[in-house]
């Protein structure tokens, strides 16, 4: 019998994914994706030809923040909606590295809103 003060430890062991399904290389020394619960893929390794565009939230969030913001804000927001809806198009073409790209470009328009003055509230939906 295992004697635990709150079983996190236990829930992380049995079913925090930590080998890649594609390649077997541990998955958190880089970005990673869960796949079908708790199995996970390294972002570079996950067949995007058979993955629905996976931006659809984050295009969502840009034409929201387009909307409602003003200014230079608006601007950079505008420009990261109109990235995404192009990459849309495209997709699957470039998969993988259209995704790191994607949240590359997310991190900065994150810092340039932050650095803009818009809420953290509604920098957390990116
Ligand atoms: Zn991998």
């Amino acid at each position: 019998m295992v004697y635990a003060d709150d079983g996190a430890h236990l829930t992380e062991a049995m079913v925090r994914p930590t080998v890649c399904e594609e390649c077997g290389n541990l998955l958190h020394t880089e970005p990673w994706w869960v796949t079908k619960f708790p199995r996970g893929v390294h972002t570079r390794c996950r067949d995007w030809a058979r993955t629905p565009f996976p931006l659809k939230r984050q295009l969502d969030v840009t034409r929201k923040l387009s909307a409602r913001l003003d200014g230079e804000a608006q601007v950079c927001a505008t420009a990261a909606m109109r990235w995404i809806a192009r990459r849309e198009r495209h997709w699957p073409q470039g998969g993988a590295q259209t995704v790191l790209d994607a949240f590359a470009m997310l991190r900065r328009l994150r810092t340039k809103l932050s650095a803009l003055g818009v809420s953290q509230k509604l920098l957390n939906q990116l």
